[in-house]
């Protein structure tokens, strides 16, 4: 068994100067937010919002204003190749046929994107036609993440889900017929859910046979409606039970666990949140869209207006670059690349920290000792891996780098 070297470079060993020496610049990978659903969930925080209440919503002047946002943005990552795409929401399977195409001709013309990309859309049932995905699948998307999230209509309706168990077990086998890498969400810890009850969704989610599940215990975000009126949840006990419940009949039918909350059948891991954990870098178009990108002396992240019509404006009127990036503070740059990495169930390789952060390893070797010491990571064969008790205390895990 290997242990990190504690003879090494003591602690202080930040470099002086502000700027990063990162020689290798991580995977890029791409990330288009689509902000409209057609009803607003209570328990969502996303940077979503119904259709009919946005005013002077039209496809096209958002679709353009996301190829115009792209050109603007090219510079930032000049001779960079695309690993993957994601196209987020929000609900994308709004958007018509005609303009996927738009869309993935359009990104395809400015982007070099490697051959073999995956390219993802969310989509939610009740918003659904076949036709639709035809074209999507002709448009390039070859991975489709469907918002599944209960099969029992008293909770899809607790949820305040437009969909009910019979449209959402259609939607997972059309798109089945089409698409092989699709992913299913479920979400548990529903107000006043029974272990049986979880253990029901989750059975029949498997039986449709879908690669990859993603598995969420629902939690209340402040500026939600739930927040706002809180739904009884189960007890932590429950929750406890419904969670090992959930995990054990995913492990005895094969899917393993690779992340916190992803689970996928072999070779179906989701390589753009992979990029995302292993602190790769991402270029983010859309409303309220996010990205992370290294140079070599720095790393920026970017952010988008939230609110649709704002976004638009500043996209169309081209003046949104100068206040849209700031450089991370090396203070902050452990930190945000633990809160990613530490989520790995198998974790990541001990030289990965250093490549992605430009920090030197020993800068944390205190924390990692400490980590250690509670029996909360390992560090083995060249691997720094979060332990079963590390994975399931999660938070003081990531307090003791922050
Ligand atoms: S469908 Fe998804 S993105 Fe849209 S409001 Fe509901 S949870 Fe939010």
């Amino acid at each position: 068994m290997k242990y990190f070297p504690i003879e090494a470079e003591p602690i202080q060993s930040f470099q002086s100067k502000d700027e990063l020496n990162i020689s290798v610049l991580p995977p890029l990978s791409l990330y288009i937010h689509y902000p409209w659903c057609l009803k607003k969930c209570p328990y969502c925080d996303f940077n979503s919002h119904a259709i009919k209440s946005t005013d002077n919503y039209e496809e096209k002047i958002y679709l353009e204003s996301l190829i115009l946002d792209l050109q603007q943005q090219l510079p930032l990552i000049w001779g960079r190749t695309i690993n993957t795409i994601f196209i987020g929401g929000g609900t994308p399977n709004l958007i018509s046929a005609q303009g996927m195409h738009y869309l993935l001709n359009k990104l395809r013309a400015l982007l070099p994107l490697q051959p073999d990309a995956e390219i993802t859309m969310e989509a939610n049932p009740g918003a659904v036609s076949e036709e639709n995905f035809q074209a999507y699948y002709d448009a390039g998307i070859n991975r489709v993440s469907i918002g599944i999230q209960s099969l029992n209509n008293h909770h899809l309706q607790a949820l305040g889900r437009i969909h009910d168990k019979n449209e959402a077990l259609h939607t997972l086998d059309i798109v089945q017929t089409i698409f092989n890498n699709v992913n299913a969400d479920l979400m548990y810890g529903l107000p006043q859910q029974t272990v049986e009850e979880a253990q029901y969704d989750i059975a029949k989610i498997i039986q449709s046979g879908v690669p990859h599940i993603s598995a969420y215990q629902l939690t209340i975000e402040p500026n939600t409606w739930f927040y706002h009126h809180p739904p009884r949840i189960p007890s932590e006990e429950n929750l406890t039970d419904i969670e090992e419940t959930i995990h054990n009949i995913l492990k005895e039918h094969g899917y393993n666990r690779y992340e916190i909350s992803a689970f996928a059948q072999e070779k179906h891991q989701c390589q753009h949140n992979l990029n995302y954990w292993y602190f790769g870098d991402y270029l983010g178009i859309g409303a309220g869209a996010h990205g992370k990108l290294t140079f070599h002396n720095k790393i920026i992240r970017t952010q988008h207006k939230k609110n649709p019509k704002d976004y638009i404006d500043s996209i169309q009127k081209k003046d949104f670059m100068s206040k849209f990036q700031i450089n991370i503070p090396k203070e902050d740059l452990t930190a945000e690349f633990m809160i990613n990495a530490l989520r790995l169930i198998n974790g990541f390789d001990i030289n990965l920290y250093e490549q992605r952060t430009g920090l030197k390893l020993t800068s944390i070797q205190q924390s990692l000792l400490l980590a250690q010491s509670k029996n909360l990571l390992i560090i083995k064969e060249n691997k720094i891996k979060p332990t079963p008790l590390g994975i399931n205390f999660l938070n003081n895990l990531i307090e003791l780098f922050l």
